[in-house]
């Protein structure tokens, strides 16, 4: 029989499978198995219906064998089989699905861009064709006696001859490639090797994955055997079953103990330590899926790095699709490790119906929720240990916030901690809420480098001083946070308001009176021209001096106007495109009580203009440095305190 010619866009993209710089080769074995799987239960379903076909169902196994010396693995199944015409048909072109057609439109330029799509997808029979030279498939249809071997190099094209098979089923043969210098090709045709991928990918398909296993055991001692006896060994084969078949994720909680889940978290994501939670799911439904999810105990070591990436495995009915499924976290629990199962997502998918793929982001959802409720559970139920969870991923809900824009409020929001000053520990913004009073006024919070730094800064002790407690964020992004958050809601129902979050260092905030504004007004008009003096010394440092409404102790602060804190300005301009980061409206307040402001006075009083501006400049690079942020030239401060000191 002649060779038939694969059809021109099927042999583009099996030359692009083949040949691409590919990693992945090993999941050809999981593709194979799967067919088989696919094949087996397509012959279940036929039994069902079609009495001409009786079959036992213990039977129905899967079987993968190796030939060291011939370097061949075989993939066998007594699954349903195929006609000569299904041959022709299902292994004569490729499969349209969008993963290849996406993988055509790269192939034309390059074709090396994307090669890691093949491994996310199922990419079916033709993955044989990377680790093998050549491939034969010898099958026979339950609805034949005859016998078919379609066979191909993968190259140019296949051919059908007559072949024997003594049952219906489907065997396929790999003959593996030559070994190069960076493909050990060989290496697959080991027992070692072949349990391990079967294990790794397709531990968990339905039917028995059987391997004929070479073995060791201690002979019998003889009868005469002295107290010097060492046992000798002799080795034997015994076919066995490799995947364990019932998956841990289907099965329901109480029958499973914590260890196990423990040892299944820690060999399957690779951690030492065991889960801080487990989170198992069984969502029956429009749409059934198994899900088993871990927050884990800490974070690890590459979690804030660029390379770190977020996801859950994904299978379908047991069949690994991959490994690390993004569209089923968000950002914010990117976090979490587990497994999600759905026989009712194809194994098929490719990545570009996946982002739009409806489910998915149904179970995303679910998901979301379930994660947020243990999370809400463990903060009410194990304090100690959700303190400890939020020492490690804290940042990233905050994170989480931010680049939500606020969006994610309702969901982090109340997971949220921060170190109160009044209580000097982590609170959540609804206990600071339940200890400030009937109508609370603002959530108080200030932003800097250090818990001690920030409990000591003056403003924070005078909102402190007025009974208000203070949250310290001492995390770069926890002014950002709070600002995304923008305000908290306080009280149910009818009488939900919701209560603004406040920086100390910020504008006004509403913790003066009526009269007390007006003296500071009228303190800082009286002084007009100290003021105008004072500003003129800071030009461009600051926008204006006032006097200030908010300190007691200390002679000066600063604080802004607008969203832009200090701290902020200062991360924002070593941020990438800072050229662009806006900048912060800085006010220099005055302390009217201090007798730093009397001597800064009669300076101006007795025209000394050299010693206002002096004085100034040290008052400025002062409260910088109580903000935790050097002066702008730490010289020229130098230089004016020695100055005075003389
Ligand atoms: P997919 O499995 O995604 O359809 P494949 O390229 O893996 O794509 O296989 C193409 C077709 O070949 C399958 O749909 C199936 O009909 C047939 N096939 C592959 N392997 C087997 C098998 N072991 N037994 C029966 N049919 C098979």
């Amino acid at each position: 029989m002649p060779m038939k010619k694969f059809k021109t866009e099927s042999k583009k993209l099996l030359d692009l499978m083949i040949n691409s710089i590919y990693t992945n080769r090993e999941i050809f074995l999981r593709e194979l198995v799967s067919n088989a799987s696919d094949a087996i239960d397509k012959l279940y379903f036929r039994s069902l219906v079609d009495e001409k076909v009786d079959i036992n169902r213990a039977d129905l196994a899967i079987t993968v064998g190796y030939d060291d010396d011939e370097r061949v693995i075989t993939v066998s199944d007594n699954g349903l089989g195929m006609t000569k015409d299904e041959l022709d048909k299902n292994l004569g072109t490729i499969a349209y699905s969008d993963s290849f057609e996406f993988k055509a439109e790269n192939a034309e330029g390059d074709a090396a861009a994307d090669v890691d799509i093949i491994g996310q997808f199922g990419v079916g029979f033709y993955s044989a064709f990377m680790v093998g030279k050549r491939v034969k498939v010898v099958s026979r249809s339950v609805d034949s006696d005859e016998a078919w071997a379609w066979e191909s190099d993968g190259v140019d094209g296949y051919a059908i001859k007559e072949a024997h098979r003594a049952e219906h089923g489907t065997d396929v043969y790999v003959y593996l490639k030559d070994d190069t210098d960076d493909e050990d090709y060989s290496g697959f045709a080991t027992e070692h090797r072949l349990t391990d991928l079967i294990k790794r990918y397709s531990n968990y398909v339905r039917y028995p994955i059987q391997m004929e296993l070479t073995l060791s055991r201690a002979k019998e001692a003889p009868a005469d055997a002295g107290d010097d006896y060492r046992p000798e060994y002799e080795t034997y084969t015994e076919v066995q079953t490799i995947n364990s078949m019932v998956p841990i994720w289907k099965r329901s909680r109480s029958e499973v103990s914590q260890e196990e889940y423990d040892e299944f978290y820690k060999t399957d994501f690779r951690d030492f330590e065991a889960p801080a939670r487990t989170i198992s799911l069984h969502a029956e439904g429009q749409l059934t899926y198994d899900a088993l999810m871990f927050v884990p105990a800490h974070a690890p070591y590459d979690m804030y790095s660029k390379d770190y990436k977020k996801g859950l495995a994904l299978y379908s009915s047991g069949v690994l699709i991959m490994e690390k499924c993004e569209e089923l976290v968000p950002d914010y629990f990117n976090f979490m490790r587990g497994v999600v199962d759905s026989a009712d997502l194809t194994l098929n998918i490719s990545r570009e119906t996946l982002q739009h793929n409806g489910q998915l982001h149904a179970i995303a959802r679910r998901l979301e929720k379930k994660v947020k409720a243990e999370l809400a559970s463990m903060r009410d139920d194990d304090r100690e240990a959700y303190e400890r969870f939020f020492k490690e991923f804290g940042r990233t809900l905050k994170y989480g916030l931010y680049t939500t824009y606020g969006m994610a409020k309702d969901t982090l929001g109340d997971l949220l901690l921060f170190y109160s000053a009044k209580e000097q520990k982590m609170v959540t913004l609804d206990e600071y809420l339940a200890a400030a009073g009937d109508e609370p006024e603002a959530i108080f919070f200030a932003a800097g480098d250090s818990i001690e730094r920030l409990a000591g800064m003056p403003i924070v002790t005078t909102v402190l001083g007025k009974g208000h407690d203070v949250l310290l964020c001492d995390d770069n992004v926890d002014e950002f946070c709070m600002m995304a958050l923008g305000a908290y809601p306080f009280g149910e129902g009818d009488d939900r308001t919701m209560v603004p979050l406040k920086n100390v260092a910020g504008e006004d905030l509403g913790l003066t009176t009526e009269e007390e504004k007006e003296q500071a007004e009228k303190a800082t008009e009286d002084n007009a021209a100290l003021f105008e003096a004072m500003a003129g010394a800071l030009a461009g440092k600051v926008e204006k001096v006032v006097v200030s409404t908010r300190l007691t102790d200390a002679p000066a602060v600063l604080t802004t106007e607008g969203a832009v804190s200090l701290k902020m300005a200062e991360m924002l301009k070593h941020a990438p495109g800072s050229e662009e980061a806006p900048d912060a409206h800085v006010v220099l307040e005055v302390n009217a009580g201090h007798p730093v402001f009397e001597t800064l006075r009669a300076a101006q009083g007795a025209g000394e203009a050299e010693k206002v501006a002096d004085y100034t400049g040290i008052l400025y690079d002062q409260a910088l440095m109580v903000e935790g942020l050097l002066p702008d030239d730490p010289v020229a401060f130098a230089q004016r305190i020695s100055k005075l000191m003389v």
